[in-house]
């Protein structure tokens, strides 16, 4: 089937407000694109950017409907809306990456479960309904392992480490008794990231292997290009493109690896939108992740999201505002540092307020400019 293009002009809608779709709504109108937004938020980060904000619950599908009904097509940034909103929505207009992606990739086990029929390499994992189901789990991945909900964690949430199998009852507890899944602790070297993207006609473009670090769970840093992933460059890129075939993607997606000692990839996780660990491509690209998501859902060729410049991203806290507001002088006099913030009101610890990137002639520069911009914010606090 041939899609006739959605050109600039036309209305893009997105589902969820925050950074993600703010910094998506800036290039959709960079591109001369509307932008209408839906969440349960008023003056959300997007919604300042959208020309339309809709608010109402996730739940109310009438409500949704009336929002798609002034839009020519749907993508979202959030990723936890019902199948039947996304159903609803499809039965107005397209929605890409299509319900089927949001299906799959709202659930760890279902999502496990389909990359790896397709013979894509996932970290080992059983399916838990039960404390008995976890004690089997144990017996046959062993421990270490991390138990997690299927469903509606995030960012370290949701998820439990086990050290002994004498903490399963404890653990099982811990997450409610919910739907799990106990995968296999995985003693890896390095987390990367591969910042996907494929076009209605299956044109495929990607950023990475993308260096990400972690803490508290949190993405704290991500570099990129890192020569010292050249090696592993093809094979992430393989297991990505695989991702984004088999759940047959229309848009962006994230694809989260661990690489361990022997330089073998395993998919830790996928998000089916733009992803933190890609918002370097916003200096460092030809075209940014958020553009490329514009270019995917209207049937746009797509662009070159591969960093052609050294470039480090460091994640803004809300705890970097305890002392009061951070002193962003000292930081935008840094050659090459830009800073980005999402106007959110409310500098919650561990809420992403923003972000910096530092592009610079070498890595080693871009990372030391970027963490010496971050530092200057609260020295003399
Ligand atoms: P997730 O929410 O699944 O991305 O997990 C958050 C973080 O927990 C990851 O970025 C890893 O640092 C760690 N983690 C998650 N699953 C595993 C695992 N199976 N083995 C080792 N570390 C893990």
């Amino acid at each position: 089937m041939t899609h006739q293009p959605i050109l600039p002009g036309a209305v893009l809608g997105v589902l969820g407000s925050g950074q993600l779709g703010r910094m998506f709504a800036i290039a959709a109108r960079e591109m001369g694109y509307r932008v209408h937004v839906y969440s349960n938020e008023t003056d959300s980060p997007a919604g300042h950017i959208a020309d339309r904000e809709f608010v109402g619950d996730y739940t109310d599908v009438d409500r949704i409907r009336e929002f798609a009904r002034t839009v020519d097509v749907v993508t979202f940034e959030f990723e936890n809306i019902s199948a039947e909103a996304a159903q609803a929505i499809e039965e107005i207009g397209p929605v890409r990456p299509g319900g089927h992606v949001l299906h799959i990739s709202q659930n760890r086990l279902r999502e496990k479960q389909t990359l790896a029929d397709a013979g894509l390499p996932v970290t080992p994992f059983r399916p838990v309904r039960s404390s008995a189901e976890l004690e089997t789990a144990i017996q046959d991945l062993g421990c270490p392992g991390v138990l997690k909900t299927a469903e509606g964690g995030y960012d370290g949430k949701g998820q439990v480490a086990l050290k002994a199998a004498s903490e399963a009852a404890a653990a099982w507890q811990e997450l409610g008794q919910l739907e799990c899944i106990y995968e296999q602790f995985i003693e890896f070297e390095r987390e990367v990231s591969v910042v996907a993207a494929r076009g209605l006609d299956g044109e495929f473009a990607a950023c990475g292997p993308v260096h990400n670090d972690h803490h508290n769970h949190i993405l704290d840093v991500s570099i990129c290009p890192d020569p010292t992933l050249d090696s592993l460059r093809e094979e992430a890129m393989r297991i990505a493109r695989g991702v984004l075939e088999t759940l047959d993607v229309v848009g962006v997606m994230c694809v989260e690896m661990f690489v361990q000692a022997d330089g073998s990839i395993l998919i830790n996780e996928v998000a089916p939108r733009p992803h933190n660990s890609g918002h370097l491509t916003i200096e460092a690209s030809p075209c940014s992740q958020f553009e490329q998501q514009v270019r995917a859902i209207c049937g746009l060729p797509l662009g070159d999201m591969q960093p052609h410049t050294p470039s480090a991203m460091a994640n803004l806290l809300g705890d970097l505002w305890v002392g009061g507001e951070p002193d962003w002088l000292e930081a935008l006099r840094i050659p090459g540092v830009r800073l980005h913030l999402y106007g959110k009101q409310e500098p919650r610890n561990g809420r992403k307020m923003g972000h910096l990137t530092a592009i610079a002639d070498t890595l080693e520069a871009a990372v030391a400019n970027v963490q010496k911009a971050r530092e200057s914010l609260t020295r003399n606090q």
